[in-house]
This record gives C-alpha cells, structure tokens and sequence, in this order.
C-alpha cells in the first residue's frame, strides 16, 4: 500500500471516510499521515479523512463532528432550495450526544456564529457527512418555513427520492399542524416555482391544474379556471425559448386562452405584484370561458 492507495481508498468509501474504515481496506496509518502531509487528503477531525474535492461545507461541518443538515443538505441531495437569503451560513447538524464545539486539528476559536447549528433528533440514517433525506426535509420546515419545506419536498417527490412510506414516515413527524402540506405536495412540480405558486394560491381559493397539455400549445403549468395559463419562468426562458414562449402564448390566446408568465424574481421577491395581477385577472373572470378547456 501507498499514499496513492490511501487516496484511492478514500475515494472509492464515497471521498469521506473514517480512518478504522480506510484502514480496515488495508491501508497503513502512516500512509494516510502522508497523504494529508502531502496535501492529497484533508483532516477535518480526528478519525476522518477527505478528498480535497470534497465541499467545504461538508469539511465545515464535519470539523465540528456534525455533518450538513438542512437547506446545505438539501442542495446535495439535488433538491430546489428557496434561495431568498444573500449570506447562508453553513447549516450544521450535531447529534445529541456531542457538542457544537469544533474540534480541530488546529484549535481555532469557537465561533458559533459560523454554522447554523441544528440538534434535532435523527428522523432517519445519516451518512458519515450529511443527515438523512426525511430528516433534511423536517429540518427545512422548522429552519425555514412552510414554503421552503413545501418546495424541496416536492422537488424529493420529483425526483422520486420518496417512496410512499417515506413519505408517510416524513409526515407523522412532523407538528400536527403542517401535516397537511405533504398531502397537498404533488411530484409533477417543473421547478420550486411552480410550488410556491400553488400552495400561495391555496389560501385564495384558486384552484390549479398542473401540467396541462393543450393541443397546438403544449404543457402549460397551470391553468386556472377552465382558461386562464399561468407559466412560472425558470432561467431555461431565455434565448430560443424566449421565442417559443411568445409563439405559445399567442397559439394559446387564439385558443380563447389567456396567458400570465412570471419568472423567479417576481415569484421569490415581488409575490404581491403576482398576486394582484392573477387576482385580478380571476376577479374579472378571465378563467372563465366557453372557448377554454371544458373540465
Ligand atoms: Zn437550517
Ligand atoms: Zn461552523
């Protein structure tokens, strides 16, 4: 074995090992000092060994003798993540049974104010560096609310990372009062857009059929009433789709359709400019027509 084989160990238990595990694979303690001396591995703590690809916030959080949790979790698991803060601290999950403290190779001050800290119960099996997918979830409500919780469920639902019984697990977890969002949560949500929309829309009263596909248009992401499209824009809107969308929402309006497109902005910062506009266009029936849908 060599410091090379150290490295190729440690990448191939994932890029984050523990040591007992590394040398368990037949790879001397002295050639993973070297590695590390050699800048090949990093050691966040003592006992674990990792790539220098790997994120620093999972090196962040592993210092602390934690591992990502929440929002940091949820963005490594692929899910869409509400992004409405400009500085996002590293969110850091420590068991019951250890201390938020770092415990560092090179001591450094205890600065609490370099992770957000959650010590929450497990809700289902970490890995070495990341809390479980159900338990990220449960994080995201508590941490950031509803809608944020709301969106990268439906996102996990999306993805089918959920099976029906992880669902149903994610749900008893989780306060009475919130339950009621993973009922609502559906799996052909486009983009955390298109869940911010629906579940704002709710508490008005608006009904929203998703994914619709209309003849000569396409798959709208709503319509409302029988006619009315609402499109919730991600950044794939630009350049030759920028075109398309135009052509769609021409097509449509021939249709007897009308169309209302937003995009990320205007859904994440400036909701009430939606709001009034789709109030609007539903107080003046606009979602109403003989010459829509007929549900
Ligand atoms: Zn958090
Ligand atoms: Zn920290």
């Amino acid at each position: 074995m060599t410091v090379e084989s150290a490295v190729a160990v440690v990448e191939m238990l994932g890029g984050a090992a523990r040591t007992r595990d590394v040398v368990a694979q037949g790879v001397r303690k002295g050639d993973l000092t070297r590695a590390r001396q050699e800048g090949l591995l990093l050691r966040p703590r003592v006992g674990v060994y990792v790539t220098p690809a790997t994120p620093p916030a999972t090196v962040e959080a592993l210092s602390h003798r934690g591992r990502i949790a929440c929002v940091t979790a949820g963005r490594a698991y692929g899910l869409w993540i509400l992004d409405d803060r400009d500085q996002e601290p590293v969110h850091t999950w420590i068991d019951e049974k250890h201390h938020p403290m770092r415990i560092a190779i090179h001591p450094e001050p205890d600065d609490r104010a370099c992770c957000a800290f959650h010590r929450d119960v497990a809700l289902d099996e970490p890995t070495l560096t990341c809390v479980g997918l159900l338990h990220c979830l449960r994080q995201i409500l508590a941490c950031r609310g509803e809608e944020a919780f709301f969106a990268a469920l439906e996102s996990a639902l999306r993805q089918s990372l959920i099976d029906d019984e992880a669902r149903e697990r994610l749900k008893l977890s989780l306060p009475a009062a919130s339950r009621w969002l993973v009922d609502f949560a559906r799996s052909d949500a486009d983009s955390g857009l298109e869940s911010l929309v629906r579940l704002r829309l709710r508490k008005h009263g608006l009904v929203l059929t998703p994914q619709v596909a209309i003849p000569g248009v396409g798959i709208v992401d709503f319509v409302s009433g029988d006619c009315l499209i609402l499109e919730a824009d991600g950044d794939t809107h630009e350049g030759p789709s920028r075109h398309r969308d135009r052509v769609r929402d021409a097509v449509a309006m021939a249709l007897g359709f009308v169309s209302l497109r937003f995009d990320y902005a205007l859904i994440v910062h400036e909701w009430e400019v939606v709001e009034a506009a789709i109030l609007a266009a539903v107080s003046r029936n606009l979602h109403r027509s003989t010459a829509g849908l007929t549900w």
